[in-house]
C-alpha cells in the first residue's frame, strides 16, 4: 500500500476505516479545550462512555439489595466473574474455563509460578528476557528465592546482539534448545513493553515444550493488542493487566488463562473462591477445586472493578479483535510512512526500533531521537498534546489503538513532530555554534 502524507488522504483512511465509529464510545481527554492526540492506550486505555454506567449499576444494586446483590443482583456478584468467560476467551484464544478475571498482574504471575515453577536438583532454570519489565524480574527472581535459590543461580536471561534492540525468534529457540532439561520454566512477553516486539508464542511454547519446559507468558501489552491463540499453542499460563489496551481503569482487575491440560488439583495456593461454587457455603474444610482457572481464584471479587472490565470487553466483542488487529497493522504502516516521510526531510533520522515485520509487532512503536533529544521532543510534544509516553534511557513509545485512534491522529502527530525536530536541531546548531 501507497500512502500519502497529507491531510485530505487522512481523512479518506479515516472515511473507509470500518471500525471509525468506535471512538465515539470513548472520552477523548481534552486540553485547554482540545482534543488530545492520544497514544498511550499502552499504558493506560481510556474510558468508555458505558463504564460509568455499567459501574452505576453495580452500585444501585448494592444501594437497594445490600448482602442480598450477592444473588439477587442483575448481574449477581457470587457468579459475577462467569460473565467474562466467553468474551475473554475469545480474546486470547483459550476455552471459557481456562481463563479467569481476578487480582492484578504481579498477584497472578506470583500465584501461577507458585504453581508452575516446580524446580528439581537439576532442572531449575527460569528463562526470561535482559529487558524484562522489573516486576517480571522481582516475581521470577523471588520464587526462585523462596526454592533456596538465588536469581544468579536460577535465572537465565535472553539478551539481544550487540547493537540490537530486540530478539530474534532463532536465538531465543536456540537459547531454550542449549539449555535442554535444565530449564524449568520459560516466562516471556507477548509483547514486549519497551521494544514493541511481538514474540512469536506458537513456536516458543513448542520449543519449550519439547525440552520439557513449562511456558507462561505475560500479555500485559499483547491481550487486546494482537489476535491470541492460547489453547492451540498449548501455552501452559498466561497473565495480563485490563488497564492497558484493556480500557477498564487504572488498577484494573486483570485476568488469567490455565491450559485446559493442567490439574486444578495440582500445587497451588488456595482460597475459598477456588473451591466448588456448589459447596462453597458449606464451609469445609476440604478443598474441592472449581474446574479450569476458577480453580486459582482466591477471594470474592471486586465487582466495581470488574465491571469497567465487563464494559469494555462488550466493546471487544462487537469490534472483535481480529477487525481491530487489521486496522492496527494499516494504523501502525502509516506511521512508519509519516516518520520515514519526516526522516527524509531531516537531517537526523529517527530511529524505530520495533520491528518493522508485522507479525513482529503490535500496535506500539518505539521511537529513538538521535543526539539525546528524546527528551526535549517528548516534552515538546506534551506541551502540544501529543501524548506519548517517555521510557528511560531514550524511548518515546507510542501506541495508535484501533479502538480509538484515527489516520488524522497520526498525520496531525507527524506534522507536530517534524515542526519540532526543525525547531530543536535550529536550537541544538545554535548552542553548538555559541
Ligand atoms: C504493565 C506491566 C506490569 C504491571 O504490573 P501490575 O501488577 O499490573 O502493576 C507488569 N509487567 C509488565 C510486562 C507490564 O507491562
Amino acid at each position: 500500500m501507497t500512502f500519502q502524507n497529507n491531510t485530505a488522504y487522512a481523512a479518506q483512511l479515516d472515511q473507509n476505516d470500518s471500525l471509525k465509529e468506535f471512538r465515539n464510545e470513548f472520552y477523548i481527554p481534552k486540553f485547554e479545550g482540545n482534543e488530545c492526540i492520544y497514544f498511550c492506550g499502552n499504558s493506560l486505555g481510556l474510558q468508555p462512555k458505558i463504564t460509568e454506567q455499567y459501574i452505576r449499576e453495580e452500585l444501585e444494586d448494592w444501594k437497594k439489595l445490600g448482602v442480598k446483590g450477592h444473588f439477587h443482583a442483575k448481574r449477581p456478584w457470587f457468579s459475577y466473574h462467569h460473565l467474562f468467560k466467553s468474551s475473554l476467551a475469545k480474546l486470547v484464544g483459550a476455552l471459557p474455563e481456562e481463563v479467569t478475571p481476578m487480582n492484578s498482574l504481579t498477584t497472578n504471575l506470583q500465584l501461577l509460578l507458585t504453581s508452575f515453577y516446580r524446580p528439581t536438583a537439576t532442572r531449575y532454570k527460569i528463562l526470561v528476557e535482559e529487558g524484562a519489565f522489573p516486576s517480571d524480574y522481582y516475581t521470577v527472581a523471588s520464587q526462585a528465592n523462596l526454592h533456596g535459590y538465588s536469581a544468579e543461580q536460577a535465572i537465565v536471561e535472553l539478551k539481544p546482539k550487540p547493537n540490537n534492540h530486540t530478539l530474534t525468534t532463532q536465538d531465543i529457540l536456540h537459547t531454550i534448545e542449549q539449555l535442554g532439561d535444565a530449564v524449568a520454566l520459560i516466562l516471556l512477553p507477548g509483547v514486549q513493553y519497551y521494544t514493541g516486539q511481538l514474540f512469536d508464542m506458537h513456536k516458543i511454547t513448542e520449543v519449550g515444550k519439547k525440552v520439557g519446559a513449562v511456558v507462561g507468558f505475560d500479555l500485559a501489552h499483547a491481550a487486546g493488542n494482537v489476535p491470541l491463540k492460547l489453547h492451540d499453542w498449548g501455552v501452559d499460563f498466561a497473565a495480563w493487566c485490563s488497564y492497558k489496551y484493556l480500557n477498564s481503569g487504572p488498577g484494573a482487575t486483570g485476568a488469567l488463562f490455565v491450559h485446559q491440560n493442567h490439574d486444578p488439583k495440582q500445587h497451588k495456593l488456595n482460597g475459598w473462591w477456588g473451591t466448588d461454587e456448589n459447596t462453597r457455603f458449606f464451609m469445609k474444610k476440604e478443598f474441592e477445586p472449581m474446574k479450569g482457572a476458577d480453580a486459582w481464584q482466591l477471594s470474592n471479587k471486586n465487582v466495581l472493578s470488574l465491571a469497567a472490565q465487563l464494559a469494555s470487553l462488550s466493546i471487544f466483542d462487537r469490534a472483535g479483535i481480529q477487525n481491530l488487529r487489521n486496522k492496527s497493522i494499516q494504523l501502525t504502516d502509516y506511521l512508519i510512512f509519516i516518520v520515514n516521510e519526516i526522516n527524509k526531510s531531516l537531517s537526523i533520522e529517527i530511529q524505530i526500533i520495533t520491528p518493522r515485520n508485522l507479525d513482529e509487532r503490535g500496535a506500539q512503536l518505539s521511537l529513538i531521537i538521535p543526539d539525546q533529544l528524546g527528551k526535549t521532543v517528548f516534552e515538546a510534544l506534551s506541551r502540544q498534546h501529543v501524548v506519548v509516553d517517555w521510557r528511560e534511557p531514550d524511548v518515546i513509545r507510542m501506541a495508535p489503538v484501533p479502538l480509538y485512534n484515527t489516520f488524522m491522529d497520526v498525520f496531525r502527530f507527524g506534522q507536530i513532530l517534524h515542526q519540532t525536530l526543525d525547531k530543536n536541531i535550529e536550537n541544538l546548531k545554535q548552542t553548538t555554534k555559541t
